[in-house]
């Protein structure tokens, strides 16, 4: 290790903070201002969670690099922008309930918890979800409700939520989802096998089909996977 000038041994632990926190401010400068973010809110939070607390041992000094890092389980937790552009998409003010699918690594969870009133997430793995669950909860987040599901199913007994964001990539739009989004929700979610397209759903009335579609960059993301093609 000892990369980027960090020694590795024989130093305090403010010190190694200080250190995350002077990579995390210099992320959030040439990945997410100069690259066009723009919410306040949005930044703030990037600029505030620990996002190497939620990476392996082995790649904490890679946790501000620009880019998607391997977290066990064949998953990635996602590059710092487009983290920060699905947020600032969900156009969050504080008081919403939002449901997240593909906690993952639990980083962009802790991103909505700060900036929502509760967060639901939904994630397949069992071990991804419960290491995501012992981090949050060592944090100190209390907004946080977590369940090891297939999350293309949404979570039926907390809908109808404010803000609907999904980190893994379907084929197709579960229309579950658009089901449990509220009048006015938004939904923003990666669609596509391999070439995939991240979209932008802004429900306007009760019917699934009263809704705009926003196509907003290319991504790639790991599939979102079903308990039934798993047959499990
Ligand atoms: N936001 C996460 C991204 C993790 S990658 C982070 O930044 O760490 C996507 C996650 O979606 C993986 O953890 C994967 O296990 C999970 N996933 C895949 N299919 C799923 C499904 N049908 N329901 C819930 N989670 C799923």
């Amino acid at each position: 290790m000892g990369t980027k000038g960090l020694p590795t041994n024989g130093q305090a632990p403010e010190d190694f903070e200080t250190r995350m926190a002077l990579l995390r401010e210099e992320m959030v400068q040439r990945q997410l201002i100069d690259r066009g973010i723009r919410d306040e809110r949005v930044l703030a939070a990037l600029r505030k969670v620990p996002r190497h607390r939620f990476v392996l041992p082995e790649y904490v000094y890679d946790a501000y690099d620009d880019g998607p890092l391997p977290i066990g389980a064949c998953q990635t937790i996602s590059q710092p922008y487009i983290v920060a552009l699905m947020t600032e998409l969900l156009h969050l003010q504080g008081p919403e309930r939002v449901l997240e699918v593909g906690t993952g690594s639990g980083y962009q969870t802790a991103i909505l918890a700060e900036l929502a009133r509760e967060v639901y997430t939904v994630e397949l793995e069992a071990d991804l979800l419960e290491r995501a669950r012992q981090v949050l909860t060592a944090m100190g987040y209390n907004n946080i409700y977590f369940r090891n599901d297939d999350g293309s199913a949404g979570w039926p007994e907390a809908a109808p939520f404010d803000a609907i964001i999904v980190t893994a990539a379907p084929p197709e739009v579960p229309p579950a989802l658009i089901e449990q989004l509220r009048v006015g929700g938004r939904l923003v979610i990666p669609v596509g096998s391999w070439d995939q397209d991240l979209r932008l759903i802004v429900k306007y009335g009760p019917e699934p089909t009263d809704s705009t579609v926003q196509s907003i960059t290319p991504v790639r993301f790991v599939p979102l996977r079903t308990r039934r093609y798993e047959g499990a």
